[in-house]
């Protein structure tokens, strides 16, 4: 079935992307150049959810614009899609210092108010945690190792709502070990045949 589309859906999300700007919640916001919201398709099935802007994001302002992302732009067209067609964020909207791990807290803070609310917004069919930060917000207690390439169909804790998730590699982690690299390739290709059979999951 067709998503309806909203035009209110663009405005929305802008709120939520001024209030990003703009935030505080965390120590992340005092050494940022630019806050990272998200980008891409408001009317997206696809979420791509990473861990968190590195050194180009921070200064472009937009999420997966280094290598990582031009490995992620490939494996999308693979499967016949451009970055505009999916939406694509991050747990952590702003820059965590030397590209350190986003602390949990930080990650509860900033996904528990933003991701939550584009989530609610874009409304998409298929939630993709890239690495195992965006897994553990999700999928807690599970390792990458057992669950990738698995779509998991979970009820939120917080929203009540049901959602299916697809836990993958992170790209960046792929482009240095040819191992994993090939089991990403593997995993994402399987992403059409999921949204086709999503409704029966
Ligand atoms: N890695 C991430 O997890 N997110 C980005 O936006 C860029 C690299």
């Amino acid at each position: 079935m067709q998503k309806e589309s909203n035009s209110n859906h663009m405005t929305e999300l802008e709120k939520i992307e001024e209030q990003i700007k703009i935030c505080q919640k965390c120590v992340l916001f005092e050494k940022r150049t630019h806050a990272v919201p998200g980008s891409g398709n408001p009317n997206a099935d696809l979420m791509f959810v990473g861990e968190g802007p590195g050194k180009n994001e921070d200064e472009q302002g937009l999420p997966f614009v280094g290598q990582a992302g031009k490995f992620l732009e490939e494996m999308l067209n693979t499967i016949g899609m451009k970055r505009e067609d999916v939406f694509i964020t991050n747990v952590v909207k702003c820059r965590p210092p030397e590209n350190r791990d986003p602390l949990p807290e930080e990650v509860q803070t900033c996904s528990g108010t933003y991701l939550y609310a584009q989530i609610k917004i874009i409304k998409p069919k298929l939630i993709i945690t890239l690495g195992r930060h965006a897994m553990e917000f999700f999928i807690p207690g599970r390792y990458i190792s057992e669950i990738h390439g698995q779509p998991k169909r979970l009820i939120n804790e917080k929203t009540g709502e049901k959602q299916t998730y697809l836990p993958l590699y992170h790209p960046a982690a792929a482009l240095y070990n040819g191992g994993l690299r090939e089991t990403l390739i593997k995993d994402f290709k399987k992403i059409p045949k999921i949204l086709e059979k999503i409704d029966t999951l």
